[in-house]
Parts: structure tokens; sequence; C-alpha cells
């Protein structure tokens, strides 16, 4: 195992990769941005280096100061946490240049699986089903692409290859708005992910999104641990997770499982990784592979009993897996609110200083966050300021469990998105479980 890494990332991540490492014996570098000095994890780390201002492209996004803070700290290896750089496959090149471990996949995956046409393909290869679609960049060629859709069969979708947080999209319902669709999409593309390459496949009208963790070693060994569901999305980004996925049965589990754990061993993935599908009609299409650890992670720890982080740090130490796929044993129900510093009606960030909080408890219940009586949130990142988890033998403990948790929790100072997820525990579609990915807009009366 390793002596020293770098966490090069932050708030509730961090916290939670720092809390591996204690478990493992590994002592933790925090690199933080001249705004996160009073972050938790930068107060508990064993060292701290400042690696510049507040803006993440300065700070969080700058290769050479995380690479030199690994070095003059004398850390071996790097974990990128998601967001920032965790699937930026120079990083993850430099960072082995420079002479560390990056904690991930190696920069050839991730850049196979960033770029959405060629995870699309081999996935195709590895026998995963996929939306259908061209599977190719689209040409200049407008007779081609009017044709294209026609056989897809309208509405389509146009995807950025590059995409990625919800962006990059737009959807297509009849011919006369397709050119324009594409030629939109491929000059945003360009500016948001330096990539205008597009692609074009069936818009799915009402999936759900529900997706596959995986792990898997450097010595050929891959598992799957199981599905969660993501449909409960405000703009394409998660609100509630879930584990497992309701309707879902074991034979659906071990059918898309296994063949994940294939697909890793085929492009010889390192790591923890996510099969994202979209579900409709009892069916699954590949919409894309994050090459990294996810938000809502804990759902899956929760009904696996089994540690992602620490296995992540283990693999990258070259150890072998360390448990196997007839191991894998899914008990009880999961749910995950995501909770962010935002006005639950607007939806408008909200960042400022905490006065009061308090952290609910009880069984089954987990609170991920970084924050504290009096910690400010800056304004200049992400505003999910900490998730709250609850387990139980069922889906319907846990939703009770998550209710009384968002009625135990207070988050004094700032507008937080707790009414709204107080809200969602309460409603009777979503306690009957299975809703499509828009059924939260449906419910908010912006769809
Ligand atoms: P990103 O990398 O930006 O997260 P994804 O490809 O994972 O992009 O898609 C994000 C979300 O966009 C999905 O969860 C779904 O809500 C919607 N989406 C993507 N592709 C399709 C499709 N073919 N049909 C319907 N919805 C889609």
């Amino acid at each position: 195992m390793f002596d020293k890494i770098v966490i090069a990332n932050r708030g509730e991540i961090a916290l939670r990769i720092l809390r591996a490492c204690r478990e493992l014996g590994v002592k933790v570098v925090a690199v933080h941005s001249e705004a996160d000095r009073d972050l938790k994890h930068v107060r508990l780390a064993d060292e701290s280096v400042c690696i510049g201002p507040a803006a993440s492209a300065d700070s969080y996004l700058n290769i050479p100061a995380i690479i030199s803070a690994a070095e003059v700290t004398d850390a071996e290896a790097i974990h990128p946490g998601y967001g920032f750089l965790s699937e930026n496959a120079d990083f993850s090149e430099k960072v082995k240049q420079s002479g560390f471990v990056f904690i991930g996949p190696n920069a050839e995956t991730i850049r196979m699986m960033g770029d959405k046409i060629s995870a699309k393909n081999a996935m195709l290869a590895a026998g995963i089903p996929c939306v259908p679609g061209n599977n190719d960049p689209l040409s200049d060629d407008n007779k081609k692409n009017l044709k294209l859709a026609q056989e897809i069969g309208y509405p389509v979708i146009i995807k950025a290859a590059g995409g990625g947080g919800g962006r990059g999209m737009r959807t297509v319902h009849t011919e006369a708005a397709l050119l324009n669709a594409i030629a939109m999409t491929k000059a945003e593309a360009g500016t948001a992910f330096g990539n205008p390459t597009v692609y074009m496949e069936k818009f799915l009208e009402d999936p759900r999104h529900i997706e596959f963790q995986i792990m898997a070693d450097s010595h050929g060994n891959a598992i799957h641990l199981g599905e969660r569901d993501c449909s409960m999305q405000r703009r394409h980004q998660k609100v509630v997770e879930e584990a497992p996925a309701p309707g879902i049965t074991e034979e659906q589990r071990k059918f898309i499982g296994e063949r994940c754990a294939k697909a890793c061993v085929d492009i010889g993935y390192l790591g923890a990784g996510t099969f994202e599908f979209l579900y409709e009609k009892g069916e699954f299409y590949f919409i894309e592979m994050n090459t990294r650890v996810q938000v809502e992670h804990p759902v899956t720890e929760m009904v696996t009993g089994f540690d992602i982080v620490k296995e992540q740090l283990r693999i990258a130490a070259g150890e072998r897996l360390s448990i196997t796929q007839d191991q894998v044993r899914i008990q009880g129900h999961a749910i995950e609110c995501r909770l962010n510093a935002e006005d639950p009606k607007t939806f408008m960030p909200c960042p400022g200083t905490i006065d009061q909080f308090h952290m609910p408890g009880g069984p089954g219940i987990r609170c991920e966050t970084h924050i504290y009586n009096g910690y400010k949130v800056p304004p200049y990142y992400d505003s999910m300021i900490g998730k709250l988890i609850a387990h139980g033998e069922d889906r319907k403990s846990a939703i009770a469990r998550m209710n009384t948790a968002l009625s135990e929790i207070i988050i004094d100072g700032i507008k937080t998105n707790i009414p709204l997820q107080h809200d969602i525990m309460n409603d009777s579609a979503f306690a009957a479980g299975g809703q499509n990915i828009h059924y939260l807009e449906k419910k908010l009366g912006i769809y």
C-alpha cells in the first residue's frame, strides 16, 4: 500500500478519500485553492499545499501545480476524485510520466471512454447493447444526415462525442430542425469541450437511467457490484439515486453486469468505473462510461458492504480485487439525496456561511459532507455540499429512514434543496418506484 497520496479534489469527496486513506494507514496531502483553506479535509490532512487562486482553472485544474505538490511532499500517488481532472487523460498521463501513480485507469482507456463514439463502439464489440444510432462522427453532408435521421426515426438526439455533465446534447423532433441542431451542437461542443465532433442516436422518450458499478484490477479480474437507478434528474443532473434499481431482476442484473465486467477485462480497465444505461421497455441501452468514482457510489457501498474507495487505492497499489463475483451480495435498499446549496424553488446557487449544522443519525443513516458550523460555502464551485444516504431492509424502510433524516438535519444560514428532497421522498409516484428521467421535471412543472 502507498505511504502517502495527494487528493486532487475538494469538498465531500476529498473527505471521503481521506477517510479511506486513514483506514488503510495512508498519509494524505490535501491540495486546495486559496478559497478552500478551511475545508474540513484540509484541516484533517497530514500536509496541505495551496495550489492556486479560487478559480478552478488556476487550482483544481492546474496540472503542473498538482504534480509539484506531489513532488514537494514526496507522495506516491494521486487520487483525482470526481469532476475536475478525474477524466482528463492528459492528467493521468502526466501523473504517470512524472513518476506517480494515477488512482484510476490509464490515459488510453480514459481517452477511449471519454470519446462517446469510441466508447460506444468498444461496448458494441463487447456485446453490450447501445442506443441505436450512427456510432460515427457526423459529416457535413446534409443529405446524408437527413437520411440517417430518417432511418433512425424521429425524435433523435445530437450528442457531442466529448460532452459531459449533461451538456452538449440537443433533441430533434422534426426533420425541419435537424440541420440547424447539428450545426448548433457542433459549434457549442467546439467551444465547451474543444472537440466539435457530434453523433446521432435515437432519442428514447421515457427511459430510466440505470448504471452498473464495476471494479477491475491489474491482474485481469473484474467484478460488478450491481446497479443504481439515477432517474430522478433535473437538467440531466442527478438529484436522487438508489440501489438496487426497482424492478430489475436478478437475471437482468447478471446479464448486463457480467457483460460490463467482461468489457473491462477486454479493454484492460483499471479501478472503479460506471457503465451508464438508459432503460426502456425492459431493454438496456449503453450511453457512456464514467472512468472514476461517482458521487452516488455510497448507495452501492451500503447495499454491498463493499468499500469502493479503499478498493480503488488497493487496485492502484497493484493488489488483486479483494472479493470475487460470487462474494457480492446485495442486501436491502439504499437511497441517496444530494444536498445542494441552492434555492429549492429557483435552483439558484446559494453560497454563504453555515450558521448551524446538525447531522442526522440513527440506524442506516450515512451523511457524507464537509460542512461544519461556521463553514463558508464558496461561490466558485459546484453547489453540492453533501449527500445523505439511507439504507434499510427494503425500499420502503430506506425511504422512511431518509424522511426521518431529512427532518432531523439542520443547515441554517444558507438555502438548501432539503425541502425538495423531502417532497420527493413523500411523493407517491416515487414511492411506487421506477419513474423515468422526466418524472422530476414534470413534477416541478418545467418539462
Ligand atoms: P453526460 O456525459 O453529459 O452525462 P450522457 O450521455 O450520460 O451525458 O447523458 C446524460 C443524460 O442525457 C441521460 O441520463 C439522459 O437523461 C439524457 N440522454 C442522453 N442520451 C439520450 C438518448 N439517446 N435518449 C434520451 N435521453 C438521453
